[in-house]
């Protein structure tokens, strides 16, 4: 398998995927070695988390320079990542000993009757990871599965191998044993092995159309499956902001890690009474962006991650201007080597163009004019997605109003493009199942079991 810089088209790295039988031969032995990690006391797991914590701040520059040379993200913006990593596993580390606690229900002392939870591991589970955060996605999953006493398979997307490498060389280094964390590496084919495995469990960061297939797949298991997809997550602008702190947060929100997130803004609808006002301050603020190499602390705008995203934004916009939308700055690839895209944004746009409706996944936004409240609630739940939503005003009360028509897993005022570790993390429709982070984020690697004690 062939690592490359997204920056510079070279190859960073050469080295072999696994196989069925590697992959089998993984499951094997994580099988064998997840009782001995369920038994490990929670202290002591707990340690091992805290330990792995230390490891990532002593190679801290290490990793963030990996992370920006295999999926180019800007340098800044992985070191960003790396310390919203130590923010989650603090999470994590503080809350799992209360929330994985045995609870005492119901007692009845004249019929010696006890009713209690227990929150036992789900066993062996696989960890099929997305490239755009590998840090923020992956450690939702395996930090708190690892504390709840799992074994996992980690299988990072073939676009952050070297960086699922660290992640599984950190985890040993940090007392984890070797078999209770494991990368499982390749593409599709080693994801698709490691789902023919009899694990107990599937976690999936990725894209709408390969987690309907992993869904499907595991199906007939009648395991645990959890999905976290894709988003065309919209953000509505009222007529009472302030014009120029609003564009900057927004266009933050949008172009961010090159526009490559999950819960970027993807969609902005304005009241007619500011929608002018209100482009010109974005507009300028993207042309203000720095694009370039993504080793440069400076840089804000880095390459496309994989090629093929190239046609997709190039469809989006054809196809946008085809169907009437104006053009306001950028709207092409930039020709050097490695895969680049114009910071794009469009203007009349409307829900008959692609852009509008699938995922975009890079520097490319429109922007639609909506005449109050009510088209841009319509406008906001015209979408197959439903991961995030915000909403720009200084009234509180219009905000909240607003949102609560929202179908969306995570609600915004004034804010956009957001993860707190206390919160859930969950999609509606075609952005996914199940949840990850806050509380729930710990027992959803548990099975709830159910202890009726009689004394008598
Ligand atoms: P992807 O679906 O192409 O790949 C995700 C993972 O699935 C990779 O590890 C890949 O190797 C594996 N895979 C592909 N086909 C498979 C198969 N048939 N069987 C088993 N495994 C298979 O997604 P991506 O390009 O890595 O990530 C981008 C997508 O992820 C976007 O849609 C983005 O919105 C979404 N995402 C969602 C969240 C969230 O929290 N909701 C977070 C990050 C990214």
């Amino acid at each position: 398998m062939k690592i490359l810089n997204p920056a510079t088209g070279a190859v960073i790295a050469d080295i072999p995927e696994d196989g069925a039988f590697a992959v089998r031969r993984k499951y094997e032995r994580a099988r064998a070695a997840q009782p001995a990690w369920a038994a490990t006391p929670i202290k002591k797991r707990v340690a091992a988390i805290r330990a792995f914590r230390e490891r990532v701040v002593a190679k801290h520059d290490a990793l963030a320079r990996t992370l920006t040379q295999e999926v180019g993200k800007p340098i800044r913006q992985s070191k960003n990542e790396l310390n919203g990593l130590l923010k989650r596993i603090d999470f994590f580390v503080t809350e799992a000993a209360r929330v994985l606690r045995d609870e005492k229900v119901y007692a009845d002392e004249k019929q010696r009757l006890e009713e209690r939870i227990s929150h036992e591991p789900l066993g062996v589970i696989a960890n099929i990871s997305a490239w755009n955060y590998p840090y923020f996605v992956g450690s939702n999953v395996f930090v708190p599965a690892l504390l709840a006493g799992n074994a996992v398979l980690y299988k990072p997307s073939e676009f952050a191998t070297l960086t699922g490498r660290h992640i599984a060389e950190t985890f040993h280094e940090a007392g984890i044993p070797a078999d209770v964390f494991i990368a499982v590496i390749g593409s599709k084919a080693a994801g698709a092995a490691l789902l023919r495995q009899p694990i107990d469990g599937v976690f999936f960061t990725g894209s709408y159309a390969t987690g309907a297939k992993i869904g499907a797949a595991a199906g007939r298991k009648m395991i645990k499956v959890q999905l976290e997809l894709g988003g065309k997550d919209p953000v509505y602008v009222c007529d009472d902001v302030d014009i120029r702190v609003a564009a900057a947060g927004i266009a933050d929100g949008a172009f961010y890690n090159t526009g490559q997130s999950c819960c970027s803004v993807e969609r902005i609808y304005v009241h007619e009474k500011i929608h002018d006002a209100f482009v010109a301050a974005f507009v300028a603020e993207v042309k203000g962006y720095k694009v370039g190499d993504p080793m440069h602390e400076t840089t804000y705008i880095g390459p496309i991650t994989r090629r093929p995203q190239l046609e997709v934004l190039r469809h989006q916009v054809a196809d946008a201007k085809r169907k009437g939308a104006k053009l306001l700055t950028g709207g092409d690839v930039i020709r050097r080597k490695g895969n680049w895209f114009e910071p794009t944004v469009f203007v009349n746009v409307d829900h008959r163009m692609a852009l509008m409706r699938d995922e975009s996944f890079g520097p490319i936004i429109g922007i639609q004019k909506v005449k109050d409240d009510s088209e841009a609630i319509g406008l906001m739940n015209d979408s197959e997605y439903g991961l995030t939503a915000g909403v720009y005003t200084p009234d509180e009360k219009r905000a909240r109003r607003i949102l609560s028509r929202v179908h969306a897993g995570s609600a915004y005022w004034n804010c956009c493009d957001r993860v707190s570790p206390r919160l859930p993390w969950s999609g509606v429709g075609h952005s996914g199942i199940g949840l990850t982070l806050s509380t729930y984020g710990i027992q959803t690697f548990t099975r709830p079991k159910a202890w009726h004690l009689s004394g008598v």
